[in-house]
């Protein structure tokens, strides 16, 4: 079977990769864009894992690279394919020179505060990125699973009595990038009903780790903690708002949920995945306090608030657990611990 991740650079993908190349019956594939920070391939490539394929104007073709895939594809290593959301042409030769049985589509500008900076870049990576997939695996004539990782953040102004949140709930998003998630999640319901398009969509709540971005809350405070200890930066550790409320998983809970959603789950459905227990970010901050043996002041910065934020997102995800036998395995401690750890060793 082959699999092709978009966004296999960022977090998830590369946790998918690693997920993936311990299924022997997998070939994986994986998009990357030449500018992209390779950081979240290392393990792989230290392990001589990775490769690169259809570099250069002579595979610039979808022929030439189906024909560079069959001549070097490793089935013990991630095969990487450049490609760019944005650029149809790319996305073309991408799906049609690769052939995938199983697409996961994680690609996207996925940090919140950006949108609101730049809000038609975000909704052209992820809803006009999006149309470029699923145009070429229309044209392609294959008829792969395709995963499309939706968010959460889609049900943005949640009430108290609408949690923990089922898949029915409202979607009332409150973000540009909700609402490009929104879009993206209908596109592939209509690519579904339109074309027959077997497109499976996940609502993810939070999912963290080793190797979430540094923007995100919780890496954010990990790596601030982590200057601490090595004394490059004063003993404050800088907060929005800490009474949001989030249901965290961890990433690779999430891609082992990704892949049985793509084996086990029904094509035009929605499936939330989340660890249905909601945690505020003030307790992430007294665990993370709890890890460390520095003396750290806790400061808001009003820099760090948002315009509109999502109070509570907590998940039910039985739907999804009865469907695939998904369950999460890693519990929130061990989470935070990993990430920490990752800081520790890399500033
Ligand atoms: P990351 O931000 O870590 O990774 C995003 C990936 O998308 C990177 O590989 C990036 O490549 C790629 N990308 C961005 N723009 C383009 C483009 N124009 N063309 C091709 N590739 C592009 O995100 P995560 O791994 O955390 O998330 C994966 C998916 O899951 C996203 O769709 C996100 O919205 C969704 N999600 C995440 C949640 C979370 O808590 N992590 C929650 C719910 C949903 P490059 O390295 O080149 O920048």
């Amino acid at each position: 079977m082959r699999v092709l991740i978009t966004g296999t650079t960022g977090m998830a993908g590369s946790h998918l990769a690693e997920y993936l190349l311990a299924h022997e019956e997998v070939e994986v594939f994986g998009t990357y864009r030449w500018r992209s920070k390779m950081d979240n391939l290392m393990d792989l490539a230290k392990a001589g894992r990775l490769r690169t394929i259809g570099e250069g104007a002579s595979v610039s073709a979808a022929s030439a690279l189906a024909q560079a895939v069959e001549k070097q594809a490793d089935r013990n290593c991630l095969n990487l394919v450049e490609a760019d959301l944005l650029d149809a042409t790319s996305i073309r030769r991408l799906v049609a020179g690769v052939r995938p049985d199983v697409i996961f589509h994680l690609a996207a500008q996925s940090y919140v505060p950006t949108s609101w900076t730049a809000p038609v870049q975000t909704f052209q990576v992820n809803a006009i990125g999006q149309i470029n997939l699923l145009e070429a695996v229309r044209e392609s004539g294959l008829n792969p699973i395709i995963h499309v990782a939706g968010s959460s953040e889609e049900y943005g102004l949640v009430a108290p009595e609408e949690t923990p949140i089922k898949e029915t709930n409202p979607l009332r998003p409150l973000s540009p990038y909700a609402v490009s998630k929104v879009s993206q999640e209908l596109l592939a319901w209509q690519y579904f009903r339109s074309y027959g398009l077997r497109t499976i969509v996940t609502r993810g709540f939070n999912h963290t780790g080793p190797r979430r971005g540094e923007v995100f809350v919780t890496s954010n405070f990990a790596k601030q903690i982590a200057e601490i200890e090595k004394g490059i930066r004063e003993p404050v550790l800088r907060v929005g708002d800490v009474t949001s409320r989030r249901d965290w998983s961890d990433v690779r809970d999430m891609v082992r949920a990704y892949w049985l959603v793509s084996q086990r789950g029904v094509p035009g459905e929605v499936y939330n995945v989340g660890s249905g227990i909601a945690y505020t970010v003030a307790d992430l901050v007294d665990l993370l306090m709890s890890m460390t043996s520095a003396n750290i002041e806790v400061r808001q910065d009003p820099s760090r608030l948002r315009p509109s934020d999502v109070k509570i997102l907590l998940s039910d995800s039985t739907k999804v657990q009865r469907q695939t036998g998904w369950s999460p395995r890693i519990p929130f401690r061990q989470t935070i611990q990993d990430l920490l750890t990752y800081w520790r060793e890399r500033v």
